[in-house]
């Protein structure tokens, strides 16, 4: 990000959009209009793509919590490591044996 912006990304921040708009002109304010927007896509792209990595594979609710002891696969809630039979990703047996942890 170019030095100018980062500095009124800051302000904006800091003071709020109103509140810094007559000090610049409008062309430099569509622009970072438009750069605020893209960071703020950037961040919930990468917010959801964090949030699908953490959740359990089966429920796509809880947190995973569980390894697959025979696999040392980590992509369930402790409730669904219960409940299933195979992994969901390997396609092995779990003989419903798995460790608790928090990732
Ligand atoms: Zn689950
Ligand atoms: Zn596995």
């Amino acid at each position: 990000m170019m030095q100018k912006y980062k500095t009124l990304l800051e302000s904006i921040v800091v003071e709020g959009f109103d509140q810094i708009v007559q000090d610049v002109n409008l062309d430099e304010y569509a622009a970072m209009k438009e750069e605020v927007r893209f960071y703020k896509e950037k961040m919930e792209e990468a917010s959801q793509a964090l949030d699908v990595k953490t959740k359990c594979v089966v429920c796509l609710e809880q947190e995973r919590g569980a390894v697959f002891e025979l696999c040392n696969h980590a992509v369930c809630c402790n409730e669904c490591a219960e409940k299933v039979v195979v992994c969901p990703v390997c396609r092995k047996h779990t003989n419903g044996i798995f460790l608790r942890c928090i990732l």
